[in-house]
């Protein structure tokens, strides 16, 4: 587990548009922080560049103690899960759990017992031979997770995971995605534009709009009627 801090970024896009402005909070060890706000507001860009996809204009990124502005997204110790994520058709849900690994060169009863634990962590004992398209909506949704924490990261960055899914499902995978969090206790950083998915699934919310955190609170304190 790590914390993340975030002091002062910046981001300025080629073109000069600047998305984030000014960003400074932090997550605690193990929390689980919603940023919510409207489509265009800079949520994606603060998501990416803590994970080390998209260069830091300016202002400090920590995880855990160590500044990582100039870390590679393979050595920060996080996993991401997109919108419109793709599972690799071709393998089979025990293949796309255990990619990551064997890409490291895991192998042998090790390996097999890894998958084992995610398959068990979300429920896919029973469908680790089929492949993605003999899976229901929600099946798919949780390969998609079990292959971004197989490598058990400290910090488990999602952005809008469920948008894809009917309203239903969309309902059931937020109460999955916080008991998930629960049991595994990583820092959690879940980025959406849906004020439900905020308040049901922040421990704390960060608000943002045009490139600007405006406030950082509790569900409570955000989303009581005055
Ligand atoms: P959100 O995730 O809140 O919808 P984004 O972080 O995707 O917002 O985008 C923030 C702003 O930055 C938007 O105005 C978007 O058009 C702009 N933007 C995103 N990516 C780029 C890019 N590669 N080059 C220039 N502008 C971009
Ligand atoms: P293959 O090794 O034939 O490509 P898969 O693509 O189904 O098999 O699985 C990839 C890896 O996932 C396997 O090498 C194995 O380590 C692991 N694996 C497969 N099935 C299981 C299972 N039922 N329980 C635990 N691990 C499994």
């Amino acid at each position: 587990m790590a914390r993340v801090e975030l002091d002062n970024l910046r981001k300025v896009y080629d073109n000069g548009h600047v998305a984030v402005e000014g960003a400074s909070f932090e997550v605690g060890d193990g929390e689980r922080v919603v940023l919510v706000g409207p489509s265009g507001c800079g949520k994606t860009t603060l998501l990416r560049m803590i994970a080390g996809l998209e260069a830091i204009t300016s202002g400090t990124l920590r995880i855990g103690e160590r500044v990582v502005n100039e870390v590679a997204p393979a050595d920060r110790d996080i996993a991401m899960v997109f919108q419109g994520y793709a599972l690799y058709p071709h393998m089979t849900v025990a293949g796309n759990l255990s990619f990551a690994l064997r890409l490291r060169g895991m192998a042998g009863p090790r390996l097999q017992a890894r998958v084992a634990e995610v398959a068990r962590l979300l429920g896919l004992e029973e469908v680790l031979s089929r492949r993605p398209a003999q899976l229901s909506g929600g099946q798919r949704q949780r390969v998609a997770l079990g292959r971004a924490l197989v490598r058990d990261p400290q910090v488990f960055l999602l952005d809008e995971p469920l948008s894809n899914l009917d309203a239903g499902l969309r309902a059931q995978m937020r109460l999955e995605i916080a008991r998930l969090h629960q049991r595994l206790g990583t820092t959690m950083v879940y980025v959406t534009h849906d004020q439900v998915e905020a308040m049901t699934l922040g421990q704390r919310i960060v608000v943002m709009s045009e490139g600007r955190v405006q406030q950082i609170d509790t569900p409570m304190v955000l989303y009581q009627r005055p």
